[in-house]
């Protein structure tokens, strides 16, 4: 028997199994679960309706990483921005985003990320590391603990750092623990996936029981543009995600949203919404635009609030639903695309190569 588990790496499931290991009834996981995400109690010794010997064992035999608060900033729109310290002293980023109605936990899955889009402070710094299923799970954990929202309805985004499916095993994971009746319990349609689209990986997705909402990176309506600014366009095109993008199973009454970074000069044109509108005929799609939160280091301008609603207008008047996402947080460099920790350690190139299966 391992010397220490740990515990908030585990499913349900699993955590049933490895009290069962140790001779305790399955059901006392569902009450450890409870203990630890809808009561934020991480001391075995506070679990108090658990058997004095089980609050032993789980001492004895467990171990719990919770992440550390480097840093806290909250922005004059009420979002807040979280540095966390993973237990190897990486830091990631998480985001609160309150009142939107919903309340809304942004989270990372990655140290970094090997998707080097042109117009995104994260994919500068390339891929440092995956997170594990416990890392993702505890930004929500610790944030929902800081911000009283432990019992509350409150959405989680997967649009931190990182690329989600690039990470997968871990992110499924994460969203099986976070969903887990048990605990958050969280509902897979107060979820939202955001991809780049990796293919093989969004084929995957689609057999999952567990189902998030999906919104995809599209960001231009050609290979030529789109190549220029998400690298993985060389591997997989614009055609190829929109066609998976059409099998993909949707829920009913729901639909694909096309993330859809605005930038001056670059795909921003009359031209490139008439194509973008063209592009998703017969995809059960919403459009999101998100005119750029520039950087020093970015080389793009954000359109001006004119071109950005003839942008949506020329989408809207082909019947095509748009909405262009109000960026929270720019002042604390909190908003989409602004997250960076640490510094890169290889070129973005290797990275990249890296991230390509085959
Ligand atoms: N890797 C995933 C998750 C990132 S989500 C994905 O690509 O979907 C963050 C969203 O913000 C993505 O749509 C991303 O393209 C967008 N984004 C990145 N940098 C940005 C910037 N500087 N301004 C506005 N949006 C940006």
């Amino acid at each position: 028997m391992p010397s220490s588990v740990l515990l908030t790496e585990l499913d349900r499931p699993e955590l049933e199994a490895a009290l069962a290991e140790r001779g305790y009834e399955r059901f006392r996981a569902r009450q450890v679960f409870h203990w630890l995400y809808r009561r934020g109690v991480v001391d075995a010794e506070a679990m108090t309706d658990l058997p004095r010997q089980l609050r032993a064992t789980l001492a004895a035999d467990f171990t719990l990483l919770t992440p550390g608060i480097a840093g806290r900033e909250r922005s004059a729109d009420g979002t807040e921005k979280f540095l966390l310290r993973l237990a190897d002293g990486r830091h990631i980023e998480s985001v609160f985003i309150p009142d939107t109605p919903a309340q809304t936990f942004c989270v990372s899955t990655q140290v970094g990320c090997a998707m080097a889009c042109a117009f995104c402070l994260t994919g500068k710094m390339g891929l440092v590391r995956h997170l594990s299923a416990g890392e993702i799970v505890a930004q929500v954990r610790v944030l929902a603990g800081i911000l009283d929202l432990r019992d509350k309805a409150f959405n989680v985004v997967l649009m931190g750092m990182g690329e989600p499916l690039h990470n997968y095993d871990e992110t499924m994971k994460a969203l099986r623990i976070m969903a887990d009746e048990h605990g958050f319990a969280l509902p897979m349609r107060r979820v939202t996936l955001s991809t780049v689209g990796l293919l093989p990986a969004l084929e995957r997705l689609a057999q999952e029981p567990l189902m998030p909402n999906l919104a995809i990176s599209l960001h231009a309506p050609t290979d030529a543009q789109r190549g220029g600014l998400v690298p993985i366009n060389a591997k997989y095109g614009v055609a190829d995600v929109i066609e998976a993008c059409k099998r993909f199973p949707v829920r009913k009454r729901s639909r694909i949203t096309f993330e859809y970074v605005l930038l001056a000069g670059v795909n921003d044109s009359s031209e490139d919404a008439r194509r973008l509108a063209a592009l998703l005929e017969g995809v059960k799609s919403k459009v999101n635009l998100i005119p750029l939160n520039a950087a020093a280091g970015i080389p793009f301008e954000r359109p001006t609030d004119a071109a950005v609603n003839r942008f949506a207008k020329t989408l809207a008047d082909r019947g095509v639903t748009v909405s262009v996402r109000k960026s929270r947080g720019r002042d604390i460099r909190a908003a989409c695309g602004q997250l960076i920790v640490e510094g890169r350690r290889t070129s973005p190139g290797q990275q990249l190569a890296e991230a390509l299966p085959g």
